[in-house]
């Protein structure tokens, strides 16, 4: 029998996309390139949170058939915006979900954090292909997600960039033949900060990447590093690969968007300029290339390419992230859900920099004495384990001490 689903896949002439997170930087990237090539996408649904004037007007101009706010309260106001045209309107988060879970060809998974990971597995449960942008997905429910989409076969293309790299130079048939996946790190806007520095840091210094303009907690997790351990876990799941086999180099040119090495000597890197629209046209397009309007790389104006090892102790949090995914179960679903509170807390200059790792350490050790470190086999567990260290990191950073610190 031949379902909905199946005809719009094999409807090559266009692919139909749900875009989740479309207000945000990647939401915003894909649909700038949906609109150079309007011929070769449709939009199924968009999906945002609080911003209802950019969601609207996006959902005008590609004409979606669907378009929600995850906010409840937002409702009437998205409705209002949308009066005069037959686009559907949904607010809620069932309403995310039952989106996501819409037969298209592709959902773009560019929610920030756990929130979305419940609209992103209901898609890989239909076997829906996805762009996964958003790594909290994979770190908070790893096996969980990966067996889901081992299940319904839905593909997951990486739309970090640096997944992306490993994906265009990783050759499956000789997957067994690898040795190392070198995720490269530009090492954020701290990189050349000694550490009293960084120990003094404001949200504004934060704020300021030198190579990739993002949304507001990458940016954090990219001046602490978490990036690169929640990114390490990523590669993890998505890869297949050993956790000795994983390796960081920092680049500051972001240029190497990362690296396989082979058991042979071959090393081979994917390189571009750090514009994510290359990633995310890879992902849209794959197995095939679409023109990006991306500068192209011009090595010699580049000049020269640098490398350093992570300093562990500037940076703890690459480490951190490597010891949560060894102890493996829930413990990288606390290690993301303690950074989602220390972050959003850092940002409200509730929390020092150095306090956002300090208080995902303590969240850890923590749930380690509870016995909250168990085994993670269903989406019960991973929900469990998220809102408990939710709780814990808020009382943690509620005490006196950390305030302080
Ligand atoms: P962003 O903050 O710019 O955008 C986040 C989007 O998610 C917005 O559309 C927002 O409305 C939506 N959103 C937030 N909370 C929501 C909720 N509860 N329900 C539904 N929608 C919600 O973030 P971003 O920088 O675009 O990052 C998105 C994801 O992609 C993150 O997981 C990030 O780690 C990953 N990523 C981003 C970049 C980048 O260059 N920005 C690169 C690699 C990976
Ligand atoms: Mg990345």
């Amino acid at each position: 029998m031949t379902t909905s689903s199946d005809q719009i896949r094999n409807n090559t002439s266009v692919k139909r996309l749900t875009i989740l997170g479309s207000t945000g930087s990647i939401g915003c990237s894909t649909l700038d390139l949906v609109e150079r090539a309007p011929e070769m996408f449709e939009i199924e649904a968009l999906v945002g949170n609080t911003n209802i004037d950019a969601l609207a007007r996006q959902a005008r101009s590609v004409q979606a058939k669907l378009v929600v706010t995850a906010n409840p309260d937002a409702y009437g106001a998205l409705k209002e915006a949308m009066a005069g045209t037959d686009i559907e309107v949904a607010a809620g988060p069932e309403a995310v979900v039952e989106a996501a879970r819409r037969p298209v060809d592709m959902v773009m998974a560019s929610i920030v954090g756990a929130a979305g990971l419940a609209p992103t597995i209901a898609a890989v449960q239909q076997g829906t292909a996805i762009g996964l942008a958003n790594k909290e997905c994979l770190v908070s429910a790893g096996d969980v997600f990966t067996e889901a989409a081992r299940q319904s076969g839905a593909r997951i293309l990486p739309v970090d960039s640096e997944h992306s790299a490993v994906f265009q130079v990783l050759d499956p048939a000789h997957a067994s033949h690898v040795s190392r996946i070198i995720l490269t790190a530009s090492g954020g806007p701290f990189r050349t900060f000694t550490l009293a520095q960084i120990n003094a840091a404001t949200p504004e210094q934060a704020l300021k990447h030198p190579n990739w303009s993002m949304g507001q907690k990458i940016t954090i997790d990219s001046a602490s590093m978490m990036n690169k351990g929640l990114e390490l876990i990523e590669a993890f799941h998505l890869f297949n690969v050993s956790i000795e086999q994983l390796d960081v180099l920092v680049h500051p040119q972001s240029i190497i968007h990362s690296l396989v090495e082979y058991r042979d000597g071959s090393t081979l890197a994917q390189l571009g300029m750090p514009d994510m629209r290359t990633p995310i046209a890879y992902a849209l397009a794959w197995p095939q290339r679409i023109p990006a309007p991306v500068k192209q790389l011009r090595l010699e104006d580049i000049g020269q390419l640098s490398f350093e090892r992570v300093d562990d102790e500037r940076f703890p949090a690459v480490r951190l992230s490597l010891d949560a995914l060894a102890r493996g179960g829930t413990a990288t679903a606390i290690l993301n859900a303690a950074n989602e509170v220390a972050v959003a807390r850092f940002l409200n200059n509730a929390l020092s920099f150095p306090g956002i790792t300090n208080l995902v350490r303590e969240t850890l050790e923590r749930a380690d004495r509870d016995g909250m470190l168990g085994r993670m086999v269903s989406l019960d567990d991973v929900w469990a384990a998220d809102s408990y260290a939710r709780r814990v990191a808020a009382e943690i950073a509620d005490a006196p001490r950390l305030q302080a610190s």
